[in-house]
């Protein structure tokens, strides 16, 4: 049965198969991640006090609209922008709009483009001004968590060493790891097979392959890892209430090891 939710395979969810790319693939790949990466880092050097979201999903167009790539998830199952902008106790999925950011909120940029016909797709969290020590731990330790699963991107390895990793190393420091929303196979399509839980097992799971490419994106909470969707049938927030986080980059298994396709030029 497939399941899908918003931009996000569900851990059920199934689309499109495994598949491999050749390495000629991999490297219109890399300049999707290219583009991804260019407006994931425009919007962060633009984030400030005052600013409303949609202004972040512009900026974030019009950066991919220069480089030559087109907007990954809009359009996609109706997402109406560019960018997913979620604030706080949002995880994913928030839509830019009216919406004014203020100091202190922990902002969390997720974007994608299209080069060449391949999808790149890449999540930051920042923290706009001053925050808390507890929001920057948060912060920091999602990102790290990420770090820590693209080294388990590798050839012989299963899904589940990746997910072990994540969980293991964000519940040690107490946070909640979001269950119901999955990293993802990527490529022609924006969710391929296999889904990257970020809880789970060392050893099981699908077998990771030389030119499989998958998004890696570890979503912590500060409180308990239960989410709920917003009357907008969009934005994901923490049951609780409680402080979230969202990373992700695109990875491509390659003989060499992990190979980190939405990172920033000389990265
Ligand atoms: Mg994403
Ligand atoms: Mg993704």
């Amino acid at each position: 049965m497939e399941r899908t939710q918003g931009l996000y395979l569900t851990v059920e969810g199934r689309n499109n198969g495994i598949t491999i790319k050749s390495p000629v693939e991999l490297r219109v790949m890399r300049e999707a991640g290219r583009v991804t990466a260019a407006a994931r880092e425009a919007v962060v050097r633009a984030v400030q006090p005052g600013m409303k979201t949609k202004e972040l999903d512009a900026i974030a167009a019009r950066e991919i609209r220069q480089l030559g790539g087109k907007p990954s998830f809009k359009g996609y199952r109706g997402f109406p922008a560019t960018i997913c902008v979620s604030i706080n106790q949002e995880i994913v999925h928030g839509i830019p709009g009216d919406r004014v950011i203020k100091e202190g909120d922990v902002v969390s940029i997720d974007v994608g483009a299209i080069v060449g016909g391949f999808h790149g797709d890449s999540a930051v969290t920042v923290i706009v001004g001053r925050a808390s020590k507890e929001a920057e731990k948060l912060v920091e330790a999602t990102r790290l968590s990420l770090e820590l699963g693209i080294r388990q991107a590798l050839a012989g390895n299963r899904v589940g060493d990746i997910s072990t990793v994540v969980q293991q190393f964000a519940e040690a420091q107490g946070y909640g790891v979001v269950r119901e929303y999955v990293g993802h196979g990527i490529g022609r399509a924006l969710h391929e097979d296999p889904a990257v839980p970020n809880v789970g097992e060392g050893g099981k799971g699908p077998l990771l392959r030389v030119g499989m490419a998958i998004a890696i994106e570890p979503m912590l909470n500060m409180g308990t890892w239960e989410t709920r969707v917003l009357d907008d049938d969009w934005t994901v927030v923490t049951a609780d209430g409680s402080l979230s986080a969202h990373f992700e980059h695109t990875v491509a298994i390659t003989e060499r090891g992990p190979w980190v396709l939405t990172a920033l030029e000389g990265e």
